[in-house]
């Protein structure tokens, strides 16, 4: 479908109206940034993040997984350099006191511009086009200058002091950090060797300015990070590797190559060594959604610095003695989200009528297979329904629903994304066609089409 606001609104509404995701707090008036993942939200969102296990931890021979604390010692994100640096360009509106990132102001009026710059750097770069950039929310162009805000969340976790200010922690910026904190315990407890790779799937927190465009951009997010730890020589060979791997991944699961794009990162930090991001088309246009990053060895000999721990790697085979290096590859899940209901959304028409279609992939499909009873007040039907029901869900995520006619409840399931329909009729009872006794009709959500299946053979058929 063409990319558009309009598109964006029929994603944000059909995931609203049909429970995938609600806007956080919403009985108290809405909390900026936050948002919750309804019933076929959160089956959609673990989805997700088995398929990222899976091809990143059950299929690679050496990757492992970790779940790390979300609130760590506080010595963590100073060694990673989040309390002096984690920051990004502020700037507020003199008429309506909006605040705005003022790279993506910057962006917008075709200057490029990033949290890497200094503020001098950025203030200059602002001031050159000042005239040309105007507030989100009002329309004018009265900002005053640009200021570097710290996204990092303190929290008061530990702290039992009046002072709720007092010694803060911080809640995780980033999910990597538990990963680089636990290279040595991984290493003395496993069967791993360098070259190996730790994976973890987790909650972050960033004060983001502006956050915008739904859940691209929150404040509570979730992000799938896997660091892979290297020897120095190796760096680029298998950051290469990954890139690769990376975007194959979304092709398999269904992703249209043109809706991808690799984008490289125009100023790196100076300890990268290459840095590129996998954009997707989203409805307001292409935007990251992973970033894959060759990171020297900055994470390991940061955290040997401030914890005196030595992060060295004793090679066996060589007997070398090193500091590993690190490739990145980092992915939100609520960002892949977004992108999984843009890619998969389609409306067309089926038996002369319009409708809505999530075309998910099965595999991230939220429910597999909804089973109907043809009529809700037949207790035979209803009655083989629910054995039906009882079958299926023991191997495959499943609904029951007795809601309405059987046209309407195909609409709901289509919307939904779900693959098959089986419904019980009355030929399952065998009343009038023995023939077809102990059979479903079992209908596909792309096509429509209707087949006949015995339910012996029904679990073999979906599968
Ligand atoms: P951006 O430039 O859009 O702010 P970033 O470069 O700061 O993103 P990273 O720090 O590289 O992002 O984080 C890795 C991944 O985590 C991103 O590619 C994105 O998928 C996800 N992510 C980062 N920030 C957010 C957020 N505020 N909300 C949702 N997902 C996020």
């Amino acid at each position: 479908m063409e990319r558009s606001a309009d598109m964006m609104e029929k994603v944000v509404s059909l995931c609203k109206r049909r429970g995938f995701v609600f806007p956080g707090s919403e009985i108290y008036g809405g909390f900026v940034g936050s948002f919750d993942y309804g019933p076929y939200g959160v089956e959609l969102a673990n989805n997700i993040k088995a398929a990222w296990w899976q091809a990143m931890v059950n299929r690679e021979s050496n990757v492992v997984g970790l779940d790390s604390a979300i609130v760590t010692h506080p010595k963590v994100w100073e060694a990673s350099g989040h309390v002096g640096g984690f920051s990004d360009p502020l700037v507020e509106c003199k008429e309506c006191n909006t605040r705005s990132r003022a790279d993506h102001l910057l962006e917008e009026v075709g200057v490029f511009a990033d949290e890497k710059m200094t503020v001098e750097e950025i203030n200059t770069v602002f001031d050159s086009v000042r005239d040309k950039i105007v507030c989100p929310k009002c329309g004018q162009k009265n900002f005053g200058s640009v200021t570097k805000f710290n996204l990092l969340a303190k929290t008061n976790l530990g702290n039992f002091k009046d002072d709720w200010n007092a010694d803060p922690t911080y809640l995780r910026g980033e999910t990597c950090q538990g990963i680089y904190i636990n290279f040595k315990n991984v290493l003395d407890s496993t069967r791993v060797k360098v070259p190996f790779g730790i994976a973890q799937i987790g909650k972050a927190f960033r004060n983001e300015i502006a956050p915008r465009q739904y859940i691209f951009r929150k404040r509570e997010f979730e992000q799938m990070e896997m660091q892979m730890f290297v020897a120095p020589e190796a760096e680029m060979t298998v950051y290469e590797e990954w890139k690769k791997k990376r975007m194959q991944y979304y092709l398999d699961l269904g992703f249209k190559q043109e809706n991808l794009r690799w984008h490289e990162h125009e100023n790196l930090v100076f300890y990268a060594k290459a840095a590129f991001d996998i954009e997707y088309n989203f409805p307001f246009g292409f935007k990251e959604m992973e970033g894959v990053h060759a990171r020297g060895d900055y994470d390991l000999t940061q955290h040997q610095k401030f914890s005196g721990v030595s992060m060295e790697y004793l090679d066996p085979y060589t007997n070398e003695k090193y500091i590993p290096h690190v490739v990145e590859t980092s992915v939100g899940v609520d960002r892949t989200f977004l992108a999984v209901m843009t890619e998969f959304y389609d409306e067309d028409e089926l038996g002369g009528e319009k409708r809505v279609v999530l075309r998910f992939p099965k595999k991230l499909a939220p429910i597999k297979v909804a089973v109907f009873p043809l009529l809700k007040n037949r207790p035979e039907l209803v009655e083989k329904a629910k054995e039906v029901f009882a079958l299926v869900s023991e191997h495959m995520r499943a609904e029951f629903d007795d809601n309405g006619n059987v046209g309407k409840r195909y609409r709901r399931q289509d919307e939904i994304g779900t693959p098959y329909c089986v419904t019980i009729d009355f030929d399952t009872l065998g009343e009038e066609k023995p023939e077809f006794k102990d059979t479903v009709t079992v209908r596909d959500r792309d096509t429509g089409e209707q087949v006949r299946v015995a339910i012996t053979e029904l679990i073999e058929y979906l599968k």
